[in-house]
């Protein structure tokens, strides 16, 4: 038997013996009556069971009011004889009391073994997974062969990495003149904007190894087993000499320490940041090992990061705009078999708020469509799929389940958008309608593309609203109040943020102010809310019966789109325009 074994036999015995022990000390064993008081018992008729067993010295018995004593054992067979005849019940015992107790002691013993088997088996699990947890693989790539000019666009963030690259490669340069470049920076922005690319092209220009990890592999639900990965990862750092270390996500390490709001506090996360704050605090200046993290917020981070000698150097790195856009669908075409109508510059255009990520998701996309067709290059036509596969999800291929009764309703409610767009919002753009449904869910959709811009003012919110709201306006117009759908239900969603936002964050009702509720909210004057609901819907009350208005008045436009939609089931920017006679 195994040592393991060896113990939890000894456990098992231990524990049974002082079970015994102690189940003999609390069990109140029976109290002790003489025999003559027996005998006067008996015949007056108090006793009502004996329990008869030859082996013993003493016998059991129970009085009328079940109170059991125990006496001694006449052992002589006219005893019996004189229970029965004075009504007693008899019960002969003989042997049961040493098997009962004797298979107690044995079935106790198996149920004890087991138990203990199988906690120290779960146990042995369990040491095994902390110790695999505790040491994380980390393997650097030691040659990256990404460069800047994989990455297009964020010209700024390149030149700031530029000097970085070359305090990598020669640190003593500048720490012979006192300089002392940062040994963090931190990458912000939404996602897929190419953090992650950037910092690899830094590892790649700089010619060091890479060590990728996210912030989340270190926060785990046993504390210090996030600081010993930190210490783990920079000493195999260290061992390489100079390199970059990514950190993605760093938030889910370094999220602002609140003190605990929730009254938990979390000691694994701040054992882990300090481990990461004293790691590189510690590195030598002409080390040239330099720590990149990446965020989606900036915000949320714990000043203790964003110190001196910390993660000093904040980059944003942003969504693209047109001309980013532009060389980010260059380079992500450059490999690819290209067919001469692709119009880049357009597609750029047209893929407003897209990210990095996002625009080569959809080159991709258009490459297996062409694949597919086996058209021997990219086409238009495979673009274009791509570009609504990225925004709404694949397009159905089966679309024989849609009764013609919800074709209708999708047909108007899309129409509803599409002529509101064009009616009330015409610096939008409707580069499709359509009835298809998406993967995503929507019966069809419309595809607006607002124009570029930093800011959204107090109209655009409204026209946000208003598109959002012609749906439903359209389905109300042609098929009465009483046959509205659940169709609206996403769009009521995003009418229904977008006005909470201008009224509780961006002081946009006069009524409200200036006001951040949210701030108040957090300050204990919940009860300001009370009428902001009341505000919210005089708002968008406003707003439909204006929609609703518009659309009688075109209800024309209105029919001509849906049934057009109802004919093509999709429509593009230039059939749209000439629906509605517009030049
Ligand atoms: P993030 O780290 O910001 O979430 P990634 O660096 O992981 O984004 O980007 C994912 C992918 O998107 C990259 O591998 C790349 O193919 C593409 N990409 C994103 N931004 C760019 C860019 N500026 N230039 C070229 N490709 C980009």
């Amino acid at each position: 038997m195994k040592r393991k074994g060896v113990i939890v036999m000894t456990a098992t015995i231990l524990v049974v013996c002082i079970s015994y022990i102690l189940y003999g000390f609390f069990v109140p064993t029976p109290s002790k009556m003489s025999y003559n008081d027996f005998l006067d018992a008996s015949g007056r008729g108090k006793i009502s069971k004996v329990y008869l067993n030859d082996d013993e010295s003493f016998i059991t018995l129970e009085d009328n009011n079940g109170k059991k004593f125990i006496t001694d054992n006449p052992r002589t067979e006219a005893f019996k004889e004189y229970l029965l005849k004075h009504d007693i019940e008899v019960k002969e015992t003989r042997g049961q009391f040493q098997i009962r107790n004797f298979a107690i002691l044995i079935g106790g013993s198996i149920i004890v073994f087991m138990l203990l088997s199988i906690i120290s088996k779960n146990g042995s699990k369990q040491l095994q997974k902390n110790n695999r947890i505790s040491s994380m693989q980390i393997t650097p790539v030691n040659s990256m062969h990404i460069r800047f000019d994989d990455v297009a666009g964020n010209e700024e963030a390149k030149e700031s990495m530029r000097d970085l690259v070359d305090f990598i490669k020669n640190p003593e340069k500048y720490s012979k003149y006192g300089a002392r470049l940062p040994r963090g920076v931190i990458f912000y922005g939404p996602p897929g904007t190419g953090k992650t690319l950037m910092a690899k092209a830094v590892a790649g220009e700089a010619g060091v190894p890479f060590y990728s990890v996210s912030g989340s592999d270190f926060v785990q639900v046993y504390v210090g087993v996030g600081a010993s990965r930190v210490r783990e990862l920079f000493k195999k750092a260290r061992e390489k000499g100079k390199c970059v270390i990514f950190i993605d996500e760093i938030d889910a390490l370094g999220k602002k320490r609140d003190g605990g709001m929730d009254g938990s506090g979390n000691d694994e996360r701040d054992q882990t940041l300090n481990a990461l704050l004293a790691e590189m605090s510690g590195f030598n200046d002409s080390q040239g090992i330099v720590v990149i993290a990446a965020t989606n917020r900036l915000d949320i981070l714990d000043e203790a990061l964003l110190r001196p000698g910390r993660f000093d150097r904040h980059i944003e790195i942003g969504l693209p705009d047109v001309k980013g856009r532009l060389q980010i669908l260059k380079l992500h075409s450059q490999d690819k078999p290209m067919g001469k109508d692709v119009d880049l510059h357009e597609l750029a255009h047209q893929t407003v708020y897209f990210s990095g990520a996002k625009l080569e998701s959809m080159m991709n996309e258009a490459a297996i469509m062409a694949a597919k067709r086996d058209s021997g290059c990219i086409e238009q036509e495979d673009i274009q799929r791509a570009f609504y596969t990225v925004v709404a999800g694949a397009e159905k291929k089966d679309r024989s389940a849609i009764s013609s009764m919800d074709k209708k309703i999708t047909a108007f409610h899309e129409a509803g958008h599409a002529l509101i767009t064009k009616l009330m919002v015409p610096k939008n753009r409707v580069s499709k309608v359509t009835i298809i449904p998406s993967t995503k869910g929507a019966a069809g959709f419309s595809m607006n593309i607002p124009p570029d811009s930093m800011y959204f003012n107090k109209t655009d919110m409204e026209n946000n609203i208003r598109i959002c709201l012609a749906g439903r306006a359209a389905e109300e117009v042609i098929f009465g109040k009483d046959r509205i759908t659940t169709g609206a239900s996403n769009d009521l969603e995003k009418a229904t943020q977008v006005v909470i936002n201008m009224v509780r964050r961006f002081g946009m009702n006069e009524r409200c102010g200036l006001l951040n509720y949210d701030i108040l909210y957090k300050n204990g004057m919940g009860a300001q809310d009370m009428n902001m609901i009341a505000e919210c819907k005089a708002y968008m009350d406003i707003i439909y019966k204006e929609v609703m208005g518009k659309l009688i008045q075109n209800k024309d436009a209105l029919y001509n789109i849906a049934n057009a939609l109802l004919k093509k089931e999709t429509l593009d920017e230039h059939e749209l325009d000439e629906i509605m006679n517009i030049a």
